[in-house]
Parts: structure tokens; C-alpha cells; sequence
């Protein structure tokens, strides 16, 4: 066993490694054109940030491919697509305006401002269901200091949301940006029932950003303050809650899976009776091995009918979902899977970060699955200046370009430097046209390169069949 000065040397050294991973990610975003600090050429905005052209592919893979799961492979999903802005009484109504707010602490010099519930937590004490004033204390008791050093005031509450105002008028309306997609879903519950008259067990899912006005954004894309959810409100009868929960928490897995996030790196966490909203009879939280901790990456929830309760008062509108068969009218029950993309985002980027050593020189590559990688393919001419090669690798391009559209064409550096250049933005398979390609006697037979990113290996594919050879691989 190691003694405890070892221990702690051992824990430093991980926590060194993990920071420099985190360093190295954020540095490869920047340098290949995934994510770019938002605002960077006015000094930056804090906890906003902007996809560059490889991000954007990235993220629209993790998209498409939640969205194609669970929208367009399914007869009981229906996608949706509200607006941000939301007349302020459907967040009235949900309890948004009165309690959406985090408990936010200043330094008493710096007047820098911190979570007091993520002070507790780092410090090992469990704020689950504390009072702001109970924090207070806690935070005196346990000689919690500012990171300066400094002591804290007294902990407040602070409220999350944006708030804006619609119109030119000096009276002009309050509203807000929605804090979270799924405002629009349940506003829109009639609307969909009356349009396309589903049955029970039936859902509503959606894409699109959300904003929350985070104390302390950090950790990169972690916790932002401009974020994009992909949220489902799967509607049922309160006496099928359970199967269908165990139904959505399956589906997450599943979807865990196809992005390739390796499954020992997903933690389901209960979250416990305080922890939970009081209307909600459970919820796990799925949580990811981050090079800065264990943090929540997904939700899921049961909601009960505390949502459609809610806008039914606030709106007054009839919204009871009416039984064809029986005729009798309910408020469905329903079960919430919210997924960040930011945090699948930068949970697939920090596991597919890989070192190695290739050929005796050290390497840096994303293991990225081929579903969610930027680019699937990159085709080379073996030499560029040599039209021959520049012209078959064009063809050769433009074919598979028709049936994988995520592909680039690279002739800088020589090919051992292009293949360097693929691997750090995870491309799983390069494509060289070499002299045997152009000179083969007969066309037919005409073969190209093809190098796997993984283990480097290369294989010569007949042109005929590369298409259908690549689309198997990249499946
Ligand atoms: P946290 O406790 O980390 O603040 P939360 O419990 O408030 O998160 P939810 O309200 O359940 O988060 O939101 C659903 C999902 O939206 C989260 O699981 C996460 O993936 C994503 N998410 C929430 N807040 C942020 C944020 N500030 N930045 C990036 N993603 C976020």
C-alpha cells in the first residue's frame, strides 16, 4: 500500500495529467478549428464559445444521430422546433421566475463571485437541501475560503435567467431566454396532439439552445452560459411511469454507445430525495469521468404532470389530453431525458484525446467514432506535383464525395505529415493515390491506399469497390 505522502504525491501527479489534458484539448480546438473562445478579438465574453468549421461538423454528427434514434426511427417521437423568446407567463408558470437561481457567494475583497454549493461540495460537505442561510453557516463553520484566501460574505440567491425586453416602447414587456428547451415542448402539448392525434405513450423532441446566466462558467464548454440541449418530454399514464422510465434510461445507454463514449466512463448517479425536485419521483443523473471530475452530463428525470399542471393553470387553456377510445381526459405523466451537447461535445473529445507512438514517433490522435468524426475520409495525391496523381486523387475524391459528403482533400506536407494532420482531428481513414494507381494496365484493377487511423495500418482497395468498402467501416 502506498503511504499517505505517496498517495497524495500519486493524486497531485493524476491531477497534473488531467489538467494538461484538459490544456491539450482546448489547445487542439482552438489550433484545428473545433472551438473558439467567443468574442475572442473584443478580449472574449465569459462563458460563451464558438464553433469553428470542425466543431460545427462534430457537433451536428451528435445531433443527427440523437435525432435520427429517436425522432425519425421512431412513429411515437414527434421533433419540434419553438421559439426562444416565450411570452414570460409560461415561466411564470413553470416556477422558472420565482426559483430558477443558484446560490452565489463573493469574495469579500476581490468581490469575485463563486457557488457556494460547489464550495461546500469541493470541501466534502454535501449541500443537498440546504437553506441559503444554512450555507452561510456552514461555510463559517467549515472555514471555507475564497480561492485568494479571502473570507466570503453571506451566500444569496441569484437568478439564472436572462431577462430581455420585447418591443420599443420604455414600457415594454419582460421576457426571458428560455433556461431550458423543454418550455416549448410542453407549451406546444396541445398543438401536437391536436395535429396529429398520437396515443399514449407518445413524445415531443427538440433541439436547440438554451440560456443561463451560470455564476461561475468553467471548465471550457462544461458550463456555459449560451448552450444547446436535445430534450425529450415522453408523455404517459402515471401507472406505466416505470417501464417507460427504465425504457428512456436504456436509451441512453444506448445513445452513449453509437456516439462511442467508452461505458466505464458513464456513472449513473440516484439522485437522492433532497436533491430531487419535489415533484419528481426520480431521477438519475448520468455522470462522465472528466479530466476535472465526475460531472453531470446527462439528466433523466420523472416529472409526474407537474408541468402540464402548471401551464394548464398559468394558461388557462384547455390542455387535457382527451382518450379517443374511453373519452376520458388526463394530464399525462411524463419522463424528461435532457441531454447537454456541449458535455457529449467535450465528453467525446477528452476520452478519444489519445497519445501514442507510431512508427517510433510519438503521435497525437482522437480515437473518435467514425459516426461522430468531423471528417470521415481524407484523400491524397501520393506527390502534388504531379498532375497525374493531383487529377486520379481528384476523381477519386469526387466519387466518394457523393456517398460521404465529411471528407477533405490534402496535398501540403508529405503524406506521413497529412496522415499526423488527419489522426489530431480524428479522421478515420486516409485514401493515397500513389504511381501503381495511375499506371495500373488495366483501369479496372486500379488500387489505392488506404491507412486506418488506429493502428496505421495500410491496405490496397480496389477504386471499384472503395466506396462501399469505406461506407462499411465508417457504418
Ligand atoms: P448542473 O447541475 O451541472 O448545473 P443541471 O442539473 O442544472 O446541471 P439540467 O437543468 O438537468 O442541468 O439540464 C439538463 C442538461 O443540460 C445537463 O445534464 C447538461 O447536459 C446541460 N446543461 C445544463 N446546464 C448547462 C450549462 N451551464 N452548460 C452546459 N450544459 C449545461
Amino acid at each position: 500500500m502506498l503511504g499517505k505522502k505517496k498517495a497524495q504525491k500519486a493524486d497531485k501527479n493524476m491531477k497534473d495529467k488531467d489538467n494538461e489534458t484538459m490544456e491539450k484539448v482546448i489547445s487542439l480546438c482552438k489550433r484545428r478549428g473545433f472551438v473558439f473562445q467567443g468574442s475572442e478579438i473584443y478580449g472574449g465574453l465569459a462563458g460563451t464559445w464558438d464553433y469553428g468549421p470542425l466543431g460545427v461538423s462534430l457537433k451536428k454528427n451528435i445531433e443527427n444521430i440523437w435525432w435520427n434514434m429517436f425522432v425519425d426511427s421512431r412513429p411515437d417521437v414527434y421533433g419540434l422546433d419553438a421559439a426562444i423568446l416565450m411570452n414570460e407567463n409560461v415561466w411564470k408558470a413553470s416556477g422558472h421566475v420565482d426559483s430558477f437561481s443558484d446560490p452565489l457567494v463573493e469574495d469579500k475583497k476581490t468581490k469575485k463571485r463563486y457557488r457556494a454549493d460547489h464550495l461546500l461540495e469541493e470541501a466534502g460537505i454535501n449541500p443537498a437541501g440546504m437553506s441559503i442561510e444554512e450555507m452561510s453557516a456552514e461555510i463559517v463553520r467549515a472555514e471555507i475560503k475564497s480561492p485568494d484566501g479571502n473570507e466570503f460574505g453571506e451566500v444569496q440567491n441569484f437568478k439564472m435567467m436572462f431577462e430581455t425586453k420585447i418591443g420599443a416602447s420604455e414600457d415594454a414587456g419582460v421576457t426571458y431566454l428560455r433556461p431550458e428547451t423543454a418550455g416549448g415542448i410542453f407549451v406546444n402539448f396541445k398543438n401536437v396532439v391536436d395535429s396529429f392525434h398520437p396515443k399514449l405513450p407518445f413524445g415531443i423532441a427538440q433541439i436547440g439552445k438554451a440560456f443561463r446566466n451560470e455564476i461561475a462558467p468553467r471548465d471550457f464548454i462544461f458550463r456555459v452560459r449560451e448552450l444547446e440541449q436535445m430534450e425529450i418530454e415522453y408523455f404517459v399514464r402515471e401507472e406505466t411511469w416505470e417501464e417507460n422510465f427504465e425504457h428512456w434510461r436504456k436509451n441512453v445507454w444506448n445513445y452513449v454507445d453509437k456516439i462511442g463514449l467508452p461505458r466505464d466512463m458513464v456513472h449513473e448517479l440516484e439522485v437522492g430525495d433532497k436533491d430531487r425536485a419535489h415533484y419528481s419521483k426520480r431521477t438519475i443523473d448520468f455522470e462522465f469521468d472528466y479530466p476535472f471530475g465526475r460531472k453531470e452530463l446527462y439528466g433523466l428525470a420523472y416529472r409526474g404532470n407537474y408541468d402540464l399542471t402548471k401551464h394548464k393553470e398559468g394558461s388557462t387553456a384547455n390542455i387535457d389530453y382527451v382518450d379517443s377510445e374511453s373519452g376520458e381526459k388526463i394530464l399525462p405523466h411524463v419522463i424528461e431525458p435532457s441531454l447537454g451537447v456541449g458535455r457529449t461535445f467535450l465528453a467525446i473529445l477528452t476520452s478519444a484525446y489519445t497519445e501514442d507512438e507510431l512508427d517510433g514517433e510519438p503521435r497525437v490522435f482522437l480515437k473518435l467514432k467514425p459516426s461522430v468524426a468531423p471528417i470521415k475520409v481524407a484523400v491524397f495525391p501520393l506527390l502534388k506535383n504531379k498532375p497525374e496523381l493531383v487529377a486520379k486523387a481528384q476523381e477519386v475524391f469526387e466519387m466518394i464525395r457523393t456517398e460521404i459528403p465529411q471528407i477533405t482533400f490534402d496535398t501540403n506536407g508529405n503524406v506521413g505529415k497529412r496522415y499526423r494532420r488527419q489522426d489530431e482531428i480524428g479522421t478515420p481513414y486516409c485514401v493515397t493515390i500513389d504511381f501503381e494507381t495511375v499506371e495500373s494496365e488495366n483501369p479496372d484493377d486500379a488500387e489505392v491506399t488506404v491507412r486506418d487511423r488506429d493502428t496505421g495500418k495500410q491496405e490496397r482497395i480496389k477504386i471499384d469497390s472503395l466506396v462501399s468498402y469505406l461506407k462499411e467501416k465508417i457504418k
